[in-house]
């Protein structure tokens, strides 16, 4: 809403517009108006029409998505499951206890969300009044700082250094007596780089939650798990999106103190995971080695595919710890290698942000999805386009 909408609103112009039968726009929370549009992006289906392929010729490199897929024994499972007419438990009961065993944290410490996004959500809901602060270490996951404008938030940005990394001492230069939550992902969405344990215990002796963000844990040979049981201001997410392949069911955790946990149950949607969801888990944590064995192809693909990159002379590729890689253009336009992968169906992934104007993130595929993206890379080199 503009300033003058809004003043219409408060001296009662709109009621007035709106009996006379002029059309009037609803009004929309500041925090909302103020917001960006969405800009919808190419999806496989849409890009493939474009060029007149078939969806499953694009080679979709943009979203860290698991190129093996989830388990079978969840599509098995899920054509067997009598009872989608039932809510699922909204206490998780069966899923915690099993997720228990995986993690090697007692149950009552773990809550499920709809994917890690609701969980960051919700804890922002629970902790977060208007004109509260969050600290976001950018450049990095977009969810932290969507959920906190959406809160009316202030976020304060502490950007990373020159490798990515957490400048800690501007961290807590930039708490204040408003700072309510820290978000930092490790393995770090785009960059891959993980934070120290040692960086992490000085961001929670500021006395602030701390919300370490492990999406990308499985591909990574460090984690903050055994942490939680020593600092109450802790909560570490986790997801089954990237290693169990259940991007589009929507299933994430976290691991939270016994005084988080407990305000986290009050403001739970009840039904946040569905009965699907609840038995996709079940059958993944069923066919861990199968699935372990697809995250350690996924790492050994990185690295063929990181010396790959790097081999192409124009890349400067970062260390990481993840399902991705993210890479500065040495020479040439990021805007232009992106929209020549896409015309050729392969999709990666660009953002228009501050320090990655000239980067590109790829996210790890199949073998054959490094071979195609690399043959791109050395005709777009070449000119052979
Ligand atoms: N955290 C990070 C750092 C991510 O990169 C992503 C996915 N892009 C998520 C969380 C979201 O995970 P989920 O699918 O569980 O919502």
């Amino acid at each position: 809403m503009s300033r003058g909408d809004r003043r219409a609103w408060a001296d009662g112009r709109i009621e007035r517009m709106a009996m006379s039968g002029e059309r009037v726009s609803p009004p929309v929370r500041r925090c909302v108006a103020e917001m960006e549009e969405y800009v919808p992006i190419d999806t496989p289906e849409s890009l493939a029409r474009r060029l007149g392929l078939r969806p499953d010729q694009i080679v979709k490199l943009d979203g860290n998505e698991n190129p093996y897929g989830p388990s079978p024994l969840v599509a098995l499972a899920l054509a067997q499951f009598d009872s989608y007419h039932r809510y699922p438990d909204p206490w998780q009961a069966e899923t915690r206890g099993l997720l228990s065993g995986y993690i090697g944290v007692p149950a009552d410490r773990l809550m499920l969300g709809m994917g890690s996004d609701e969980l960051i959500d919700t804890l922002i809901r629970v902790y977060v009044e208007p004109g509260d602060e969050v600290i976001d270490l950018p450049p990095t996951f977009g969810m932290y700082s969507f959920s906190a404008q959406l809160a009316d938030a202030r976020v304060v940005r502490v950007e990373r250094d020159e490798r990515f990394g957490i400048d800690v001492a501007a961290v807590e230069a930039a708490v204040t007596d408003r700072t309510r939550i820290i978000f930092l992902a490790s393995p770090n969405n785009p960059s891959g780089n993980v934070a120290t344990e040692d960086q992490v215990r000085r961001l929670l002796a500021t006395g602030r939650l701390v919300v370490v963000d492990e999406a990308y844990a499985e591909f990574s040979t460090s984690t903050l798990v055994p942490l939680v049981a020593e600092y109450p201001n802790l909560v570490v997410l986790r997801t089954f999106s990237k290693w169990a392949g259940l991007a589009g069911l929507r299933v994430g955790y976290g691991i939270f103190h016994d005084g988080v946990i407990r305000q986290m149950w009050k403001v739970k949607q009840p039904y946040n995971l569905n009965v699907a969801a609840q038995v996709a888990v079940r059958e993944s944590l069923r066919d861990l080695d199968r699935l372990m064995a697809n995250v350690r192809r996924i790492v050994e693909e990185r690295e063929r595919l990181r010396a790959g990159l790097e081999s192409i002379g124009f890349l400067k590729v970062y260390p990481s710890e993840a399902n991705f890689l993210l890479c500065d253009l040495l020479d040439g336009s990021a805007v232009d290698l992106v929209r020549d992968l896409a015309s050729r169906g392969i999709i990666v992934r660009y953002f228009r942000k501050p320090r990655l104007l000239n980067s590109i993130r790829f996210s790890v595929g199949l073998p054959e999805h490094t071979d195609l993206l690399l043959e791109a890379l050395r005709d777009w080199r070449t000119g052979r386009r």
